[in-house]
């Protein structure tokens, strides 16, 4: 049984199900696969956190990391204006807020780290703030005493994660894509100068472009392809607490601790910060098909520091905790384009993907379609890694 295709995505979370909605949008012919339920993995489970601000790690690492900064902060720069027109572009509502987000910071130390990251985005065009003692207490007055300063940004926030693929998905299909859901990728052969990709169902589907969305799962992929794609899936720890009324405005992180916070359109608070949990063995070896494990003494340092930066969260009682399997590269950039190696394949993962999700559907179609992005993406590409698939064929 045979399907023809312009296009074949695999992996239906928030990449793959942006990236047929904006093929289909152009008119495009549009296959999503999906190995089980669409948003079931981390598109659906994740924090939601519109993360624009330069992680800790990058402003550590900025010297080595010039130029890949001056790639992204355009990408963070687009992405604040897609998720600012997102509800009204899909006409539905993803609770979409965007008040601002602070990075706090408790110690003199963490400050410099604050100042260098303000002076490094403000020469990228990034728009953030420094914010004082007094700034900060001022904006936010939730905060516990021992934060010193913060750096702000206006455009960051949350979105609901269980809105938004499903809504990417819907647009898609109304615009024309096929969505096939519990249809697993076994194999992809090149045959008569298309893809042949073959579903565990047995059927094929034979498409000019394959694109790769498939998250944690993307060496399975790659492997398929006779390729070296090191993406490395990690699970995290996410926790929620119960409802109170709305108090904390803003998206809060830590400079230099591993902390997230926000309080959703339906009054609970969401901690997690990239704690992690752990992955379970079948037959002596790590498998990431089973649910992750929890460590309960990881969930209490956990909320306890999100307690010491909003003392409010103590009087409150932790309701649920959730493990989430991401896909990350090993300089946790994105990695996104053509491979060169198998010409009409093209791959988005890694980076915050939730923050970045639609912009990456955006620009693989514009590969696709335009041959071109109008980003400059080349420290993203799969160029590089070249190195590890010249041993493959
Ligand atoms: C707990 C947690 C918190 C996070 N918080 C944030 C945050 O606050 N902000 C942020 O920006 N990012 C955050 N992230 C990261 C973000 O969730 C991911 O980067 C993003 O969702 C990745 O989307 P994706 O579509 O690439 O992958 P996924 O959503 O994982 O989708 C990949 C899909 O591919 C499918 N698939 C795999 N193999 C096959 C196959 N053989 N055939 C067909 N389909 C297949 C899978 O079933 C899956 O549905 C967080 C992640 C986690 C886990």
């Amino acid at each position: 049984m045979n399907q023809y295709t312009e296009t074949i995505v695999i992996g239906g979370g928030l990449v793959g199900a942006a990236t047929s909605y904006y093929l289909a949008e152009k008119g495009r012919e549009v296959t999503l696969v999906e190995r089980g339920q669409l948003n079931r993995q981390s598109s659906g489970q994740n924090a939601g956190s519109l993360h624009f601000q330069l992680e800790y790690r990058m402003i550590a690492f900025w010297e080595q990391l010039q130029h890949e900064l001056s790639q992204l902060i355009p990408l963070s720069i687009a992405s604040e204006t897609k998720w600012r027109h997102l509800e009204s572009e899909l006409g539905l509502d993803l609770e979409v807020v965007q008040h601002g987000g602070l990075m706090v910071a408790e110690t003199a130390e963490e400050w410099k780290v604050l100042t260098k990251k303000f002076e490094l985005e403000k020469k990228l065009g990034l728009n953030t703030e420094l914010l004082s003692s007094y700034e900060t207490h001022n904006l936010a007055p939730y905060l516990s005493e021992k934060v010193i300063g913060s750096a702000f940004c206006p455009e960051e926030g949350h979105a609901n994660p269980r809105q938004v693929t499903p809504a990417f998905a819907r647009k898609a299909i109304e615009k024309g894509a096929n969505v096939h859901i519990n249809s697993s990728v076994r194999s992809i052969e090149k045959g008569s100068g298309r893809w042949v990709v073959e579903l565990v169902s047995g059927k094929r589907v034979i498409a000019e472009n394959v694109v790769i969305t498939a998250g944690a799962w993307t060496q399975e992929i790659g492997l398929m392809l006779g390729l070296h794609i090191p993406v490395y899936p990690v699970p995290l720890l996410m926790n929620v607490v119960e409802k109170s009324p709305p108090f904390l405005h803003h998206m809060v992180q830590h400079v230099g601790k591993r902390l997230t916070m926000k309080q959703v359109r339906d009054g609970n608070i969401l901690v997690g910060g990239g704690w992690q949990s752990y992955f379970q063995k079948k037959k002596g070896k790590i498998c990431f098909d089973l649910p992750p494990l929890i460590d309960p003494r990881l969930v209490k340092e956990n909320v306890r520091l999100a307690s010491s930066i909003v003392p409010g969260v103590n009087d409150l009682r932790l309701i649920r905790s959730w493990a989430g399997v991401t896909g990350i590269t090993h300089d946790q950039l994105p990695l996104i384009g053509e491979l060169p190696e198998r010409k009409g394949v093209y791959i988005a993962v890694g980076g915050s993907g939730f923050t970045f999700g639609p912009l990456y559907g955006q620009i693989i179609s514009d590969l696709i379609t335009e041959g071109e992005s109008e980003f400059d993406i080349g420290s993203f590409s799969p160029e590089k890694l070249a190195h590890l698939n010249l041993f493959m064929r």
